[in-house]
């Protein structure tokens, strides 16, 4: 099965719960550029300060601060598979982490796109109730993602390495479906 993945979607469909089953099932390291920002803001970091102004209204932080965070976690990507979740999510991302995977010899293999309609998206964002999901900040994340990170769809799909996956149903089932399109592929 294909190990070192990019999981790309729009907010609400379920890339963090996905990436987090798919790499423990598998022993992949799961990279969520999404939880090492909340973890610098818990701590009150300096980054953490700047990014936590930016998560709350919906906006991207800037490329500089993710890529500066990227860059410190991708020393530790092994031969054991990865999967990088919520990242890239610009242009200029995936355009800076294509050499910084290729110097590690480790080039991508398959991005995960999980496809769902908006108005669960906005449901499942609301019910998880975290603190960048009102529902002004979630549409907001909706016209960002469309913007900014829809590009990369067409961008990947390109390179040959796309993958679409219908992310409705049950959790269990479109694990399933990952699976398969990672077998099949
Ligand atoms: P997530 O947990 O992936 O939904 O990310 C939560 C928030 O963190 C986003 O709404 C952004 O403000 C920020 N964020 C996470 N990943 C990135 C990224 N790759 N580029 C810019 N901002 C990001």
């Amino acid at each position: 099965m294909k190990n070192r993945l990019l999981f790309l979607g729009p907010p609400g469909a379920g890339k963090g719960t996905q990436a987090a089953r798919l790499s423990a099932s598998h022993g992949m390291k799961h990279l969520s550029t999404g939880d090492l920002l909340r973890s610098e803001v818990a701590a009150g970091s300096d980054l953490g300060k700047e990014a936590e102004a930016v998560m709350n209204t919906g906006e991207l932080v800037s490329d500089t601060l993710v890529l500066a965070i990227v860059k410190a976690q991708l020393g530790s990507l092994d031969g054991g598979g990865w999967l990088l979740d919520g990242f890239p999510r610009t242009v200029v991302q995936a355009e800076a982490l294509a050499p910084l995977l290729d110097s590690l010899k480790q080039p991508l293999e398959a991005v995960v796109l999980l496809e769902l309609d908006d108005a669960v998206l906005i449901e499942r964002m609301l019910a998880r109730g975290r603190a960048d999901d009102t529902e002004d900040v979630i549409r907001h994340r909706l016209e960002v993602y469309r913007e900014k990170t829809a590009p990369l769809i067409d961008y990947y799909r390109q390179q040959g390495l796309l993958l679409s996956v219908e992310a409705q149903g049950s959790v269990e089932a479109i694990t399933e479906r990952i699976e398969q399109a990672l077998q099949g592929s």
